[in-house]
């Protein structure tokens, strides 16, 4: 039985530093990209409640992960606010210790809806921070891309609520479709740069299989950076975690900071410590991997000891070599789109099962 504590390292050499708990596969948005409506709709059957991860066992496997290595939790989904009584959990996490004795770091990735409401309760419980996905500024584009009626307003509330609760630094993440919301970015920037919210930018993903990815949608980080640039010249900052999957740059005016998460046309697999647990208990080493691992059937079914379970998820993180996004690269130009369209094709996991 190998010791129930790291440095673990997978075949190319990565740690295993961050991990992503999925807490519920629902969601009050169906923007387009990750669940289209067409695919999720009023017929869709979403996870049983006898299927999800119980507190108590996210909790369990979130120790024995902390033991091996994970120093960074973030909570997704789905949309996460909608599970309940979520600052319960919140409160089990925040008790977890590192083999050195430091806090965990609690993060959380929401759409903002319910956080005006929630987000001194998830302060107060023992979140750190929060990410909060926002598409658009224009009502109507906000609501066409999210494809709901919720008033945008409440969004910024929101986020203002999460800042004014101290779970910052607060990110925005803004997934950029060409064609769809790319009159968004300079709105977004002139409405977050001199507030203290980073702003980020993602290269729309070919993820999952109901989006109908296509690579002439995606608006490449240069394209957004030189958009932005020629209105409010940037100047580039240096990544202070290698791991971090933003390219940092700031305003050289010196108000405010912006990123880019370069998902398709930059590959940062190299520094990728990231590990995902799905809602039902299934582990991912890669947001593009076609299967996972049952981690509930070992704590639940098989009922095994820590001990037993921590050396089953050594194993999996040893034999780990996945770099999806860098493969990918090898047959995608780096700046621009091929003429010719490019799909998604094979049975890879939906964003919303395994959470961003
Ligand atoms: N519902 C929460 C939210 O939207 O923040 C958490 C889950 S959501 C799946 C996590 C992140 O994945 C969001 O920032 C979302 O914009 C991003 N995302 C989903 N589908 C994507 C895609 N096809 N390409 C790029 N980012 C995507
Ligand atoms: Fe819901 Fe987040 Fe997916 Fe939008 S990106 S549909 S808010 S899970
Ligand atoms: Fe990590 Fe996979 Fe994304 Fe590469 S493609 S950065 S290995 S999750």
């Amino acid at each position: 039985m190998p010791p129930l504590s790291g440095p673990l390292h997978d075949r190319l050499g990565r740690p295993l530093r961050d991990l992503r708990i999925s807490v519920t596969d629902r969601c009050n948005f169906r923007c387009g990209y990750c669940m289209p409506r067409e695919a999720f709709g009023h017929d869709h059957a979403f996870l049983p409640q006898r299927s999800l991860l119980t507190f108590e066992e996210i909790r369990r496997v979130a120790g024995i992960f902390v033991k091996l290595g994970v120093t960074k939790i973030r909570l997704t989904g789905g949309e996460p606010l909608l599970r309940r009584g979520l600052d319960t959990l919140i409160r089990e996490l925040a008790t977890l210790r590192t083999p050195e004795g430091a806090p965990v770091e609690l993060a959380m990735t929401t759409n903002g809806v319910l956080l005006e409401r929630m987000a001194d309760r998830l302060r107060e419980a023992g979140l750190h921070r929060v990410t909060v996905s926002l598409d658009a500024l224009d009502p109507a584009r906000f609501q066409a891309m999210a494809d709901t009626d919720v008033d945008v307003k409440q969004v910024l509330r929101g986020i203002d609520a999460a800042m004014d609760a101290g779970l910052g630094p607060v990110k925005v993440n803004m997934v950029v479709q060409k064609g769809r919301n790319d009159d968004q970015i300079l709105p977004m920037v002139r409405y977050f740069r001199h507030r203290p919210v980073t702003l980020r930018f993602i290269e729309y993903m070919d993820v999952g299989q109901t989006n109908g990815w296509n690579l002439r949608e995606v608006l490449s980080w240069q394209d957004i950076h030189a958009l932005i640039h020629q209105a409010h010249p940037l100047e580039p900052l240096d990544r202070h975690d290698p791991a971090a999957t933003a390219l940092r740059w700031r305003f050289a005016d010196g108000h405010g900071e912006l990123g880019f998460i370069a998902s398709v046309t930059q590959a940062f697999c190299g520094d990728c410590t990231r590990l995902r647990l799905s809602t039902e208990g299934m582990l991912y080493t890669c947001l593009f991997a076609h299967r996972g691992y049952d981690l509930r059937a070992l704590v639940r079914e098989q009922a095994l000891p820590d001990e037993a379970v921590a050396a089953h998820l050594s194993g999996l993180w040893r034999a780990r070599q996945d770099r999806y996004s860098e493969l990918r690269h090898q047959h995608v130009p780096a700046h621009h789109a091929p003429a010719a369209p490019t799909s998604s094709t094979g049975s890879r996991i939906e964003m919303s099962y395994i959470g961003g």
